[in-house]
């Protein structure tokens, strides 16, 4: 089975057990932030602006195993900051691995290549590199020169090494159809990666860079343009088949954040990985404690420009479950 394949067989069985089980609300993906710290300050970035004596703190393996254990998500996607910074990464990594979890370590690169070795290739496992756009264009966007040439040789070290390895690319109003399409084309069929995000920006209210941020229609636009020519569906794009509709502005969605929560050295955000209204102790308590008809556009002005992936990919998940044709769209694209 191919590990796309078994992805989307693995969640396809979560889903039946949640329906059984009658759970309305449970995630899919936990966006885990195991440390704030980072090797880079990104203009984009919304994440690095705590004070320092947050950022230098570390979550314990034992804690973060925890937290993922007591929500049952079958996905999680460790972020930060830079999670290879932290010295106990390879421990949790394993953990979760050891239980199952289809686990994406997202990182800038920097560190890949010298710490390869403390990983072990596995279906479970999958390299999550962030890759803004060629030479030129990803290294401005992480404000660094060199920084695009250390990521593809260290991808290009991690496939030689057997592992499983996607990218995450954010796209920003410097971008258009045509670096949108150079950027995917080159991901996907000279560095051959396994599979590929995207996402359009989110302006967060802490980021220096408070003006490239795309809105609903800008971001229609490049990728109705980016995919107008078939390639979207030669590209090896690691989302369901209605969340790439989405983003072309062929249907349209409300946000189900529930679906994929964000848990840091805080606890469990509300209401998503790119916001903060306080946090709760428990995965419980955050689905029981929060207003969830308070977000999405329309809703909160903080939401308008967003169609984020930890919003509208669980809307997208959920749909497509209902509709036989989109679970076969799902499945063949697999
Ligand atoms: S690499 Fe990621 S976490 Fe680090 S500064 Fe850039 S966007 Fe922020
Ligand atoms: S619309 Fe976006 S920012 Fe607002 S709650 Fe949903 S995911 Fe978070």
């Amino acid at each position: 089975m191919t590990v796309p394949l078994r992805q989307s067989v693995r969640i396809a069985a979560y889903l039946a057990a949640q329906k059984l089980r009658r759970r309305d609300k449970f995630p899919l993906l936990v966006e885990l932030e195991p440390l704030f710290q980072c090797n880079l300050e990104c203009a984009g970035c919304g994440k690095i602006q705590h004070p320092e004596h947050v950022l230098r703190r570390r979550m314990p393996v034992s804690q973060a195993v925890e937290a993922i254990e007591e929500c049952g998500a079958p996905m999680v996607s460790i972020a930060g900051g830079e999670p290879l910074i932290h010295p106990e990464i390879d421990e949790i990594v394993h953990e979760l691995v050891g239980r199952r979890r289809l686990v994406y370590l997202c990182t800038n690169a920097l560190l890949m290549e010298r710490k390869l070795d403390q990983f072990t290739p596995s279906p479970y496992f999958a390299w999550a590199v962030h890759l803004d756009g060629l030479r030129e264009r990803h290294d401005e966007s992480v404000c660094r020169e060199g920084v695009f040439d250390k990521a593809v040789s260290a991808i290009r070290a991690a496939q030689r090494a057997g592992f499983r390895v996607t990218t995450n690319t954010t796209f920003f109003t410097h971008d258009s159809p045509d670096t949108v399409r150079r950027v995917l084309d080159f991901l996907n069929d000279e560095l051959k990666v396994d599979q590929m995000m995207i996402s359009p920006a989110y302006v967060y209210e802490r980021a220096p860079d408070q003006e490239h941020f795309l809105g609903v229609r800008q971001t229609r636009e490049l990728f109705r343009a980016a995919f107008a020519d078939g390639r979207r569906k030669r590209w090896r794009l690691n989302h369901s088949p209605l969340f790439l509709d989405f983003l072309e502005g062929k249907v349209d969605f409300g946000c189900t954040a529930w679906g994929i929560p964000s848990y840091s050295l805080f606890g469990w955000q509300r209401p998503c990985y790119l916001m903060a209204d306080g946090y709760a102790k428990t995965y419980r308590e955050l689905i029981e404690t929060t207003d969830w008809g308070r977000y999405g556009r329309g809703r909160d002005p903080r939401c308008d420009n967003c169609m984020a992936h930890c919003g509208y990919e669980p809307t997208a998940v959920l749909a497509s479950t209902r509709s036989v044709k989109q679970s076969l769209r799902a499945l063949v694209q697999s």
